[in-house]
């Protein structure tokens, strides 16, 4: 089966990842936060849209969603209960969603918001996890109805997933993050190489993402909790028990946060 992923812009940085399926000329979106910029790409290319996918309530992920629905009538609904939209399909921790005969696997990665989803998707044995605004390259989520904890273990366990699974992040916030990571880890050869990848594709309008988890586990502060380096950079800044990873983690969304 082959599925091509390409992100459709929205807002100022909002990337709605789309699947597409060439051989039937049908789409699933993930995160809709604005309708029109879905509907032109369908136009454009000629793609009928069957379903959507959402991780989390906020809206700039879902806040097109019912004008797609209206838009495509068939298009089915996946989300969980707490996301405020009329799902087709209830989903939470553990369920299975599938397209075209690929399925994706449904991990709660909750702590930026209380119900936060990752879909996994396997395509040939190749993995493909839509993380919404858990992890971003380089970064991660600030906490709204989630709890750090909750943060701290989902990113605990994205990490468990193969080192070449592809992870598609919904903003582009990679230069920013890196920045910080670089306050954080001045000696990051493969940060400081990743910042002007970065800031090259941003000035050509071209996305920084996907990236693969093995690029995170180098760049990623987050990821990163129990390295020497990231524990002298935070100790630096900040008072923290520094023998325990959590307290690293919450150290660094604190400063980040004002940064
Ligand atoms: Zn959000």
């Amino acid at each position: 089966m082959s599925i091509q992923i390409h992100p459709i812009k929205a807002f100022t940085d909002n990337y709605i990842w789309t699947l597409i399926n060439k051989n039937n000329k049908q789409a699933i979106v993930i995160d809709p936060g604005q309708s029109a910029p879905v509907v032109a790409y369908m136009q454009e290319h000629g793609l009928d849209l069957t379903s959507i996918w959402t991780t989390h309530h906020h809206y700039d992920h879902v806040g097109g969603v019912m004008e797609l629905q209206e838009y495509f009538p068939m298009t089915h609904i996946v989300a969980h209960s707490e996301h405020g939209v009329e799902e087709d399909q209830t989903i939470k921790d553990g369920s299975t969603v599938s397209a075209w005969g690929c399925s994706a696997q449904i991990w709660d990665i909750s702590g930026h918001t209380a119900t936060h989803m990752a879909y996994i998707l396997d395509v040939d044995g190749h993995k493909h996890c839509f993380c919404g605004d858990t992890l971003f390259s380089a970064g991660c989520g600030r906490v709204f109805t989630g709890t750090i904890e909750q943060l701290y273990d989902s990113f605990k366990r994205l990490n468990e997933l193969p080192a070449d699974t592809l992870l598609y992040p919904a903003h582009e916030y990679t230069a920013n993050n890196l920045r910080f990571g670089l306050t954080i880890e001045p000696d990051n050869a493969a940060m400081q190489e990743a910042l002007a990848q970065a800031e090259e594709k941003m000035a050509a309008g071209v996305p920084t993402l996907p990236v693969t988890l093995a690029h995170e586990r180098a760049v990623n502060v987050f990821l990163r909790i129990k390295e020497p380096s990231v524990i002298a950079g935070v100790e630096a800044k900040a008072n923290v028990d520094s023998d325990k990873p959590l307290a690293v983690f919450a150290a660094l969304r604190e400063l980040k946060d004002n940064f």
